[in-house]
C-alpha cells in the first residue's frame, strides 16, 4: 500500500566485501552460503576491480560476493596498517562489508582491522563465526557481549557456516543493507535448473573449495557433454580460463589441483544422479574469439 512496502518488496543488489582474518571461515562460509541455493554464475562479466566468489541469486536479491585482496593479504602483514585502511576505502563499487570473525576469538588482526573497518564508508554486518563450538549457550553469551561492546553499533550475527547455523539470518542482514536493484549477472529465474547448470555448479563450487583465495575471477565452467547411459553419466567440462597463470593455478603442480577437483565433484554428482558418475575436466586457456589453447586432464571412471 504505501511507498516504503513498495519499497520492501523490490529487488535489491549489491557488492558485498568480505573482510576477516586467515582461518575465520571465510570460505566454508562461502560455499555453504552459495550451496543448494538458485544459482552460482559461471558466465560473467567482470565489471569491477574485485574478485567475485560467488553469486547468490534467490527470489529477492543477487549479493555479489567479492574477495578484497588488498584487504585480506595486508592483514597477513600486522604493521602495514595504513594500507588496510587505504584498501577498504578503495571500493567504491562495495555495498556492504561483511567482517567474519570467530567467536570467542578477537587478536591482534581483529584490533586492526576493527579500525579500517569501522572507518569505511560502507555499512557492516559481522558474521561472528564457529557458534558451534560452544556447547553452552551460556558461555557463548558473554562472548558476544564482549563483542558488542568493542563493536558498539554495529550488527553481530552468530553463524556457524560449518553447521549451517543461522545463515538466513545473515543472508536476510545483508539484504536489509543492500540498495534497490537490478541483477549485475545473468540468474536462472526458475527453480527447476537446466541439468547443465547444476552440473556446472557443482563443479565450479568444488572448485572455489580448492582454490579459495587463488581463484581466478575469469573462470567459466562450460559442459560440453552430459549423456546419461544406463549405467553410467558421462560428463565433459572445459574450465575457461583468461590467463595462462590461471590455467597453471587450476592445474596445479602435475595436475594434482584439478585432479582433487574432480574427485570431489565426481562424488557430488554421483550422489546427485544415484549413478556412477564419468568426469572428464579440461583447462582451456581462452585466446580472443574461439581460439582455444587446449590442456586437457581426463579424471576417469575409478
Ligand atoms: P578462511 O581462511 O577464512 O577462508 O577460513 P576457512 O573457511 O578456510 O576455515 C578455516 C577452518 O575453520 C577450517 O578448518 C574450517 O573447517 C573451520 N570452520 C569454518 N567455519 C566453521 C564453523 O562454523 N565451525 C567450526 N567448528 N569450524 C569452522
Ligand atoms: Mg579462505
Amino acid at each position: 500500500m504505501s511507498q516504503s512496502s513498495d519499497q520492501a518488496s523490490q529487488f535489491r543488489s549489491g557488492y558485498i566485501a568480505i573482510v576477516g582474518r586467515p582461518n575465520v571461515g571465510k570460505s566454508t562460509l562461502m560455499n555453504h552460503l552459495l550451496r543448494e541455493k538458485i544459482s552460482i554464475t559461471s558466465r560473467k562479466p567482470q565489471t569491477t576491480q574485485h574478485r567475485v566468489l560467488g553469486v547468490l541469486t534467490t527470489e529477492a536479491s543477487q549479493m555479489v560476493f567479492v574477495d578484497t585482496p588488498g584487504v585480506n593479504s595486508q592483514i597477513r602483514k600486522p604493521f602495514n596498517r595504513s594500507l588496510n585502511k587505504l584498501a577498504l576505502q578503495m571500493l567504491p563499487d562495495v555495498d556492504v562489508v561483511l567482517w567474519v570473525v570467530e567467536a570467542g576469538r578477537w587478536t591482534e588482526l581483529e584490533e586492526q582491522l576493527k579500525v579500517d573497518v569501522l572507518n569505511c564508508q560502507h555499512p557492516v554486518v559481522v558474521a561472528v563465526n564457529k557458534v558451534d563450538r560452544f556447547a553452552d549457550k551460556n558461555r557463548l553469551l558473554p562472548e558476544l557481549a564482549a563483542l558488542s561492546e568493542r563493536l558498539p553499533g554495529v550488527p553481530l550475527v552468530p553463524v556457524s557456516a560449518l553447521k549451517d547455523v543461522q545463515l538466513d539470518t545473515l543472508q536476510d542482514a545483508l539484504y536489509q543493507r543492500l540498495p534497490v536493484g537490478e541483477c549485475f549477472f545473468p540468474a536462472e529465474q526458475t527453480t527447476d535448473q537446466p541439468e547443465q547448470f547444476r552440473v556446472a555448479e557443482m563443479i565450479r563450487e568444488k572448485l572455489v573449495r580448492q582454490l579459495g583465495d587463488e581463484l581466478p575471477y575469469a573462470l567459466t565452467v562450460d559442459i560440453e557433454r552430459l549423456e546419461r547411459g544406463a549405467r553410467l553419466v558421462r560428463i565433459e567440462a572445459v574450465l575457461v580460463v583468461s590467463k595462462p597463470a590461471h590455467k597453471k593455478i587450476v592445474l596445479g603442480r602435475g595436475g594434482q589441483r584439478i585432479k582433487a577437483v574432480g574427485v570431489a565433484a565426481r562424488e557430488d554428482l554421483e550422489r546427485y544422479f544415484k549413478q556412477k558418475v564419468m568426469l572428464k575436466l579440461w583447462v582451456k586457456l581462452h585466446r580472443g574469439q574461439g581460439a582455444y589453447a587446449a590442456e586437457g586432464y581426463g579424471q576417469l571412471e575409478s
